[in-house]
């Protein structure tokens, strides 16, 4: 068979099994606030959040993930169904999301980074927003050692940044092509240099940044997480249901069996401890895992696992690489039409 023959066949049977196998959809979100600046996208509004719950107890099967592992295990995914999950643990996730999802009957799990309950410190990404993409006057030159690399960036005039300089670039955001200016290529590369580090390494490093900032350690409290009690307010009532995800929210790929070990099980305790009842749902942060953190899951009693590769969930879906798709911050139109594409293809 000739090679075009070849793609043509295996074209058509993606369009067959698009067309007529059933799939379910679990979704991601991050928070539900409005943010004057969200350079990670993580935010939807609100309102547009009402909308898109709306949307989907319109036009789909909301479902608990239990709910969903259970269906897998028989090999069967009801159609149309979507399971709305929450990644890091932020407290809006009660004050805002709870009402909507009660609201509208629709289940949900929460993944939360179990080191960050109760800590009035920033998630360190959002730190990198508060000192860079925030109106103010920072030192001109910045020097940090990370891993016996230096960092060394020349601020120029953009040791300044105006609120002029702030309203016109405050919708920018890591997937543009663009960096407006030296604050945003800045951005970008402590980002990737910070993600590169572990636990106490990116302690220090970021501790350091906020020290040549002149910026309190204390965060805003429009980026707190969950505290101890929220986090059990959250789960009461028997609608959202609460996941684990790591202690610090590393890379797990880039730990060692014995380190991923720790932020794994650590997270399961910790999360028990708070709510009283068994975690058995995982999420990896960033997306990132190795067969290592899923034999260890499976010891430590976890039942399945949602991974950042966005796809569909068919039927022969791995428990434990759950495909999840990611939410923007949409109203129901482009929402729906989104929704549309993933359920009918
Ligand atoms: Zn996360």
């Amino acid at each position: 068979m000739s090679v075009g023959a070849m793609r043509g066949l295996r074209r058509a049977a993606r369009w067959l099994k698009y067309r007529f196998t059933s799939r379910a959809l679990i979704l991601m979100y991050h928070r539900v606030t409005t943010l004057p600046t969200d350079p990670h996208l993580l935010a939807v509004r609100p309102d547009h959040f009402a909308e898109q719950m709306e949307e989907i107890r319109r036009h789909c099967i909301p479902m608990r993930l239990q709910e969903l592992i259970e269906a897998l295990r028989e090999r069967k995914v009801p159609n149309r169904a979507v399971v709305v999950t929450f990644d890091d643990g932020y407290a809006d996730n009660l004050h805002e999301a709870k009402p909507v999802l009660e609201h509208y009957e629709i289940p949900a799990t929460v993944f939360v980074t179990a080191g960050q309950v109760g800590n009035r410190r920033e998630f360190w990404w959002d730190d990198l927003d508060r000192v860079l993409l925030q109106p103010g006057t920072l030192p001109a030159r910045l020097r940090l050692a990370m891993k016996g690399r230096l960092c060394d960036c020349e601020l120029g005039d953009a040791r300044t940044y105006t609120e002029n300089d702030y309203r016109q670039r405050r919708d920018w955001h890591v997937e543009r092509q663009d960096d407006p200016g030296p604050r945003q290529r800045l951005f970008r590369r402590l980002y990737v240099e910070l993600s590169a580090l572990v636990g106490g390494e990116r302690q220090r490093v970021l501790d350091e940044l906020l020290a040549w900032a002149g910026a309190e350690r204390t965060g805003r409290r429009s980026h707190y997480a969950l505290t101890t009690e929220e986090l059990i307010l959250l789960q009461a009532g028997g609608l959202v249901d609460v996941g684990a995800h790591t202690m610090t929210h590393p890379y797990l790929a880039a730990l060692t069996g014995a380190e991923q070990n720790c932020e794994i099980r650590q997270s399961k305790q910790c999360l028990e401890a708070i709510l009283g009842c068994p975690v058995t749902s995982f999420a990896y942060p960033h997306g990132s895992s190795t067969p290592e953190s899923v034999a260890i899951l499976n010891e430590a009693g976890f039942v399945c696992a949602c991974s950042s590769h966005p796809d569909a969930v068919w039927r022969d879906a791995d428990p434990f690489c759950l495909p999840r798709v990611v939410v923007r911050d949409w109203s129901s139109k482009p929402f729906r039409r989104w929704l549309r594409w993933w359920i009918n293809g």
